[in-house]
């Protein structure tokens, strides 16, 4: 059993002073709404946390891009939500980035592609993530975004993965 807006916060957190240790300068707006009413849930947490990890990471990846564009008036946000949904619950981790081209939302989830610098990123967070969270724990995970807004990766989970 874990406790998910615990294991939410501590690797947003850890994430955000992992950004921040290469680049001084970085800041960003961390908003949390974590719903009490999520005990714990069934799930395996290292995989979970890497979902998270990945999810994060790149959110702040696409902030720091924007703010070499935009410089001023920019004010980065992150926001993670989570909720429950009576069988299930549901995580949401926004970035008020560069948002993701629709040309490209059908190939994010597969494994290698990546909009990175040869050497930055390996296209593999978000394959890998997909097949944590649905194969490994029944679960889904889904993007909503808007081009040069925002994007924001929803994660359902179930309490308990049935079956096995
Ligand atoms: P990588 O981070 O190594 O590029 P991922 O599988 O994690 O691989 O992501 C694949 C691609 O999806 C990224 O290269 C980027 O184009 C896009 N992407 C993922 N998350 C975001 C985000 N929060 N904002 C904008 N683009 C994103
Ligand atoms: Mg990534």
């Amino acid at each position: 059993p874990v406790n998910i807006n615990a294991l939410a916060d501590e690797y947003l957190r850890l994430s955000y002073h992992g950004i921040r240790a290469k680049d001084k300068s970085f800041n960003a707006k961390i908003k949390t709404k974590f719903d009490k009413n999520i005990g714990t849930i069934e799930v395996i947490p290292d995989d979970v946390a890497r979902v998270l990890l990945n999810l994060y990471n790149n959110a702040f990846y696409s902030i720091l891009e924007k703010k070499k564009l935009l410089h001023d008036n920019y004010v980065p946000v992150i926001e993670v939500t989570t909720k429950d949904l009576q069988d299930k619950i549901e995580i949401s981790v926004k970035d008020n980035g560069l948002g993701i081209p629709e040309k490209i939302h059908d190939k994010i989830f597969q494994p290698f592609f990546t909009t990175k610098p040869t050497g930055q990123g390996t296209g593999l967070g978000l394959s890998l993530s997909y097949d944590i969270i649905t194969k490994g724990h029944g679960g889904g995970l889904k993007v909503n975004t808007q081009e040069g807004e925002y994007a924001e990766f929803i994660i359902q989970l179930p309490y308990a993965v049935k079956g096995e």
